[in-house]
């Protein structure tokens, strides 16, 4: 089949990392062939994640150079590596995370390329893998969250944060939700939180006694924080003695230099996840992909998009995406 494939295609590389001015939109990239464990995914719709901002800036190191950036997407498969799995044969409609997703053709790990049921458009599948699994694992692996807990959710209205909004309220915990703009907080609360606060990053002794009001003087049972360095102290302040404290991303830096004994001071428990060491075989891709799959059938949960734009306008999505300006999920379409 690969013969009936152009050799050459569109794809977002870098040769360094840096500012936006390392994204290269170029037009005579070789189109991959997949390898054994490989399918070869003509991409529809490519999510865009914080994370691909970090592979860019040096946050977390390219493995090669030229690199293609780009964790998630979603298409049909143009062709297969040898002994692919029978659910992923040519034609198929399927979703995937993993690297050089910026294109228009990625070979896709076929441990984490999943079909997509009929009842689910494209655009959707790629807005939603990513993050709603992350969403998934957090909520029941990183913190087993029970009915009633209080859990606070930092970035509430970006697309991480949407989505643990919606997963929160549909298990019965209550959320406390922090964005830095009311309209914002204002969609945290359309998607399930029930308590909207501003950092007050000048004066944390604020945001600090309003969680304590809240709940009771005890503080909330977990704290989901995807900002990093900015709020890591706040965060933490707020849990409760015996409390977890999940810390899974860095969209302000990276949080350095933490003094382990801190936690004595209330028992807190600490983890710092990705999503990769939570689903690392097909099956448990296959396990919460149904999970997935279900929440937005069944439960009729909410993906909001905030925008598609073209893969050749990746420098003003990127541009967006950092300067906090995207609500939900940016998506490009190749
Ligand atoms: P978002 O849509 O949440 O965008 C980032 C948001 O972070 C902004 O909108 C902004 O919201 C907030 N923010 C706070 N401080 C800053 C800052 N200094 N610069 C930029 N943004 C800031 O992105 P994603 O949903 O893609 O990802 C959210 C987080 O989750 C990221 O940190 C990402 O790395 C992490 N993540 C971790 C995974 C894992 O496996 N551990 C998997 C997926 C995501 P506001 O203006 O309201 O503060």
């Amino acid at each position: 089949t690969m013969s009936s494939l152009p050799k050459t295609m569109k794809a977002v590389i870098i040769e360094k990392t840096g500012g936006t001015e390392v994204l290269q939109y170029k037009t005579d990239v070789p189109v991959p062939e997949p390898k054994e464990g490989e399918v070869l995914v003509k991409n529809e719709f490519i999510g865009i994640n914080y994370l691909d901002t970090y592979f860019r800036s040096g946050v977390y190191k390219p493995p090669t150079f030229p690199y293609t950036l780009g964790r998630e997407g979603s298409g049909t498969i143009a062709a297969i590596g040898p002994n692919a799995p029978s659910d992923l044969a040519p034609g198929t409609r399927v979703a995937y995370m993993g690297p050089s997703a910026y294109a228009e053709y990625t070979a896709a790990s076929v441990n984490y390329t999943i079909p997509i049921p009929d009842s689910i458009d494209t655009k959707t599948a790629a807005a939603s893998l990513l993050q709603a699994l992350t969403a998934i694992t957090l909520i029941r692996d990183a913190y087993e969250v029970k009915k009633d807990d209080w859990i606070l959710v930092t970035a509430a209205a970006g697309g991480m944060g949407l989505w643990l909004c919606q997963l929160l309220k549909a298990v019965g915990a209550r959320v406390i939700a922090t964005a830095s703009t009311e309209e914002k907080r204002n969609l945290a609360k359309e998607n399930g939180a029930e308590v909207l606060l501003d950092y007050h990053e000048e004066d944390r002794g604020i945001f600090t006694k309003k969680v304590l009001d809240i709940t009771g003087g005890e503080g909330v049972h977990a704290v989901f924080d995807s900002v990093g360095k900015s709020t890591f102290d706040s965060s933490l302040a707020v849990v409760r003695r015996k409390g977890t404290m999940v810390s899974f991303g860095n969209a302000s830096g990276p949080v350095e230099g933490f003094a382990i004994t801190r936690l004595s001071a209330k028992n807190v428990k600490l983890v710092r996840p990705t999503l990769f060491n939570y689903i690392a075989t097909r099956e448990e891709l296959q396990t919460a992909a149904k999970v997935l799959w279900n929440f937005i059938e069944k439960d009729g949960l909410n993906v909001k998009i905030h925008d598609v734009y073209p893969l050749s306008d990746v420098v003003r999505a990127t541009q967006d995406i950092e300067s906090r300006k995207t609500t939900g999920k940016l998506v490009l379409k190749p």
